[in-house]
């Protein structure tokens, strides 16, 4: 499919391939507070001890906010947990803040924050409103290097609480180190995006970071835009066959079939507890 054919089971937005400005507005609510809502309102209760999700992820944010686990924090200026919407059947994780979003302490926000608004925007998914998105680490590592494996071990236990508040159907894993951060798959985002996967329950798809689409501008088939269209595409038809209550794919829906569960971290998100 080319880009500019419709989302399937979408409604055409004017696409991230295209210059138009994007509204990705309009799209109904679930009634859910934002995670802005509930950002900074700290508690002295870990998180997961709290049955509410909505309280949880208020205790999550405040407990988070304090976490010095790594040395990343070190060198923050503000811990960046999430922002979308904490009712969402979509969860986003990327690899770490950047520079905006440590003084912003939103996830995303930059240029490659826009695009990725953008991106889901073309398929009918307003961030705003249908996924919650974060990072795997929540600190911003120095000259915006690649989080480190111990550092990115350090802050999985608040991703895994995150996963177990939000309780998303569909993971999508912006970039190779969110794929490893979560799915412990190194390298290789090139083979591995647009593999659905199963993990814990949860649908998961990497796709290429949109950073790296930043770099890679081309429209033309087969280039990383043009394969992330597909990828996004796979995602709103997993939505879409989600809330339809059916738990696979339609014939040709995916670009290529789910694997078996393949998480890296032993034990329930249910059982880790923040500090
Ligand atoms: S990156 Fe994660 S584990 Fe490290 S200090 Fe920040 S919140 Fe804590």
């Amino acid at each position: 499919m080319e880009p500019s054919e419709p989302p399937a089971g979408g409604v055409v937005q004017p696409s991230f391939f295209g210059a138009a400005a994007v509204d990705a507005g309009g799209q109904a609510s679930r009634g859910m507070p934002s995670a802005d809502a509930v950002t900074g309102r700290a508690t002295r209760h870990g998180a997961a001890e709290l049955s509410d999700p909505t309280t949880a992820l208020a205790a999550l944010h405040g407990a988070c906010g304090a976490c010095c686990r790594c040395g990343l924090a070190l060198g923050r200026q503000q811990v960046v947990v999430s922002r979308g919407n904490p009712a969402a059947s979509l969860m986003v994780i990327g690899e770490g803040p950047g520079a905006q979003e440590d003084a912003s302490g939103s996830p995303f926000v930059g240029r490659a924050g826009q695009l990725l608004d953008q991106m889901f925007a073309s398929v009918a998914i307003d961030t705003r409103q249908d996924a919650y998105i974060c990072n795997v680490v929540k600190c911003r590592p120095p000259d915006n290097r690649k989080p480190t494996p111990e550092e990115m071990a350090a802050c999985l236990p608040w991703l895994l609480q995150q996963i177990e508040l939000v309780q998303p159907k569909v993971l999508v894993l912006a970039g190779a180190t969110a794929m490893e951060g979560v799915l412990g798959l190194k390298g290789g985002i090139t083979k591995l995006r647009g593999q659905w996967r199963q993990w814990r329950g949860l649908w998961c798809l990497p796709i290429f970071h949109p950073s790296y689409l930043l770099r890679n501008p081309s429209r033309e088939r087969g280039t990383p835009k043009w394969l992330t269209w597909q990828d996004l595409q796979d995602v709103r038809r997993r939505l879409n066959q989600l809330e339809a209550g059916s738990p696979q794919l339609e014939a040709g829906g995916a670009s290529a079939g789910a694997s078996a569960p393949t998480s890296p971290v032993a034990g329930s998100a249910a059982q880790v507890s923040a500090d």
